[in-house]
């Protein structure tokens, strides 16, 4: 059985994009018999707010789509994340960072050719190896990443729809958090957690995540997770040609919606790759 979702963070309104990606992972399990799930990924507690979840939940019914199950929030599912924290910490594969993302910028603000990584600058490892660390102070936990691809004896593969089968190669993402300072899970480890827990066969989503896909196939890996199948897909663009944000706050849903646009007709042009005047759809 086909089973994919779709997994917003309630940080602010969906826009156009959001509805592009939920059609697309509602749809891909339906015209498949499967199941579509909805995952609000609240783990975030100073960005995730109570009100944005009532206005996803009613953004995606009025584009009718329809999710199988209860909704399944982040914010509940802490002590699984807990537990996987601590496997691989008892593994000698986590070390905690008390670096300041000022201190970690000053590190790297002479960037030399390949210092940066997938979403930035990768951190240079100050803390990876510090004697006795204080865990009293403010710190998150970070992967070690040589450690970990140290426990790698096959190439870790995983299958994209539109990438053919990749070797994941998630070395230039460097030590990434796992948990943060401010939050008991980093995306990287929810997501890969909750995929697997929610028996998600197909991911699809944003072609703006397939960076991210080379972390969580290792964290798979790590956790003795199933691998899924990924369908990262084209953004839709907006008017300026830049990848919709939160801040063009006339393409929101809950925005188009209030002004009585036909929700239904909305994600059946989107289907169609009817995009409503000024949008255009990257090409992957
Ligand atoms: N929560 C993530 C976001 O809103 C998406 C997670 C995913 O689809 O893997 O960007």
């Amino acid at each position: 059985m086909i089973v994919s979702r779709f997994a917003p963070s309630p940080t602010g309104r969906l826009h156009l994009g959001h509805a592009f990606s939920a059609i697309r992972a509602h749809d891909f399990a339906r015209e498949r018999g499967g199941r579509f799930l909805l995952r609000i990924e609240d783990i975030d507690g100073t960005r995730s707010r109570p009100e944005h979840v009532e206005t996803i939940l009613r953004d995606l019914e009025w584009l009718g789509l329809r999710w199988d199950d209860e909704v399944v929030f982040q914010s509940q599912r802490l002590s699984l994340y807990e537990a996987a924290l601590e496997r691989l910490k008892a593994a000698g594969l986590l070390y905690p960072c008390f670096c300041t993302r000022a201190d970690i910028a000053a590190s790297v603000s002479a960037p030399h050719p390949g210092s940066g990584g997938p979403e930035g600058p990768v951190y240079p490892g100050t803390c990876r190896t510090l004697d006795a660390p204080d865990l009293s102070r403010p710190h998150c936990w970070r992967l070690d990443m040589a450690r970990a691809l140290a426990t790698v004896s096959a190439p870790l593969r995983f299958e994209d729809s539109g990438h053919g089968l990749v070797e994941a190669d998630p070395v230039s993402h460097g030590d990434v958090v796992l948990a943060r300072k401010d939050a008991p899970a980093s995306y990287h480890l929810a997501v890969t957690i909750d995929d697997a827990a929610q028996g998600v066969t197909d991911i699809v989503r944003g072609e703006d995540l397939f960076a991210a896909t080379h972390v969580h196939r290792l964290l798979q890996h790590l956790l003795g997770l199933p691998v899924p199948r990924y369908h990262h897909h084209p953004l839709l663009l907006g008017p300026d040609g830049q990848r919709l944000a939160k801040r063009h706050n006339a393409s929101t849903l809950a925005a188009l919606r209030e002004a009585g646009e036909d929700g239904h007709a909305l994600a059946d042009a989107l289907r169609k790759g009817e995009l409503p005047i000024g949008f255009a759809a990257a090409s992957a």
